[in-house]
């Protein structure tokens, strides 16, 4: 069968979106007109994020290539590697019409990526009191040809549209008290009006024949008392989320077994479109057929918290950008290191999850869905998956171009670390 093709797509991005938020995987949501819009979408079991952060999560979603390889290592970073190709810039220059929309534009600052980025309604103060009707007239345009649209919801973040309602209960500490249930009833909300009254709305108005639809999360939420929200620990509630795929002709997308990763749509939609690419990424076309024999496949999530989680503040927001002058430097001085800044990996077939602290070796081994801990007699068998990936990568020269000396520093450090160097 040929590969099929498609020369409208519309990615979903919703910020936090974890494994049971969705009606499919979770009964208790109640999203009835969300459930029917998509029942023919395919639904990836076992889709894994890069990282568990909004900035390095996206920047792997557009260029399909791990944080270590497009170089934005954790949130706080501040740039990806220079030269790397991204969708929207591969697209707009294959002819296609782009229209990306975000709830929090500001969260993709310095980015190579970040100029095609709006927000939803420009005249709106807060994004998600803006007009819905104009950003469905901003999708629908132009009518032909090809489109590539792209929208990233931020309501489902932390806060999860609380902010304002007196007396809201702080959701941490209901979880800290064993009432995780209670908080999550708040999460689920917040999902459920993304779901169910927003972006039913706009899928409604586009067709199937058409359209090859996407709706994924960037990374999950943790509630529970390992980690709370996502950006600082790895956690099974953090590194595997729900995507749901529909592509014309197709219908639901089969996806293979094993493990998927936010790095394989790079491919899939860069095929779909006939994009002619020159990419060596470990990302791998959801739509080929599965060789018989397929080899067992990890897949990584990286989490460098070295500068802290938080990406959102002014210092960022309001800094020109020609004073970034490196991944990690603004007006050449280096960011100031975080107290608690830390290093982790996970890797996971699909079955298990293994996560490793970079510096003290510590690690654990679960079941990527119960959670529930597993025996490991043999933790190196999980680290050797882990350094063929490092190794293995067509693109560890990146690193070397690197020129500050801030910048240089950090990646010795890292190396030796891994053990690479004495
Ligand atoms: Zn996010």
């Amino acid at each position: 069968m040929d590969h099929p093709r498609a020369d409208r797509f519309l990615l979903v991005s919703i910020d936090s979106w974890r494994y049971d938020a969705l009606g499919r995987t979770n009964p208790e949501l109640n999203t009835p007109k969300f459930d029917h819009l998509t029942r023919d979408y395919g639904l990836a079991e076992r889709f894994f994020v890069t990282a568990p952060a909004t900035r390095p999560s996206h920047a792997s979603l557009f260029t399909g290539l791990y944080p270590f390889e497009h170089g934005l290592f954790g949130q706080t970073y501040l740039k990806m590697f220079g030269g790397i190709p991204n969708l929207f810039q591969l697209l707009s220059e294959a002819g296609y019409a782009v229209t990306a929309r975000s709830e929090r534009p500001e969260v993709f600052r310095f980015l190579d990526f970040e100029p095609f980025i709006r927000p939803f309604d420009p005249s709106a103060d807060h994004q998600h009191l803006g007009s819905l009707e104009q950003l469905i007239a901003a999708l629908r345009e132009p009518e032909t040809g090809p489109r590539f649209c792209f929208l990233h919801f931020w309501y489902t973040h932390g806060g999860y549209g609380m902010g304002g309602i007196p007396g809201a209960p702080d959701l941490k500490e209901l979880v800290g008290d064993g009432r995780a249930e209670e908080a999550l009833r708040f999460y689920y909300a917040a999902t459920t009006h993304v779901l169910e009254f927003v972006l039913v709305e706009i899928l409604k108005q586009l067709s199937l024949d058409r359209w090859a639809i996407f709706i994924f999360g960037d990374h999950g939420e943790g509630f529970c008392p390992e980690v709370m929200s996502h950006g600082d620990c790895l956690h099974e509630n953090v590194v595997r989320v729900p995507l749901l795929a529909h592509v014309p002709g197709l219908g639901g997308v089969n996806f293979p077994a094993g493990p998927s990763s936010m790095i394989d749509l790079y491919p899939t939609i860069a095929r779909l479109a006939g994009l002619p690419l020159d990419y060596e990424g470990y990302g791998r076309d959801l739509l080929a057929p599965s060789p018989t024999a397929r080899s067992k496949r990890w897949v990584l999530t990286e989490l460098d918290s070295l500068y802290g989680v938080g990406f959102l503040h002014p210092g960022n927001l309001q800094t020109a950008h020609q004073r970034v002058t490196s991944r990690i430097a603004i007006d050449d001085a280096e960011l100031a290191r975080s107290k608690g800044g830390t290093r982790m990996w996970s890797i996971s077939d699909g079955r298990e999850f293994y996560r490793q602290q970079e510096r003290s070796g510590d690690f654990v081994l679960r079941n990527v869905v119960t959670g529930q801990p597993l025996p490991c007699p043999d933790p190196d068998l999980y680290r050797n998956a882990y350094r063929d990936i490092l190794h293995g990568s067509r693109y560890r020269d990146q690193q070397v171009q690197e020129s500050s000396s801030a910048e240089e520093r950090v990646l010795e450090e890292r190396l030796r670390d891994l053990g690479y160097i004495e």
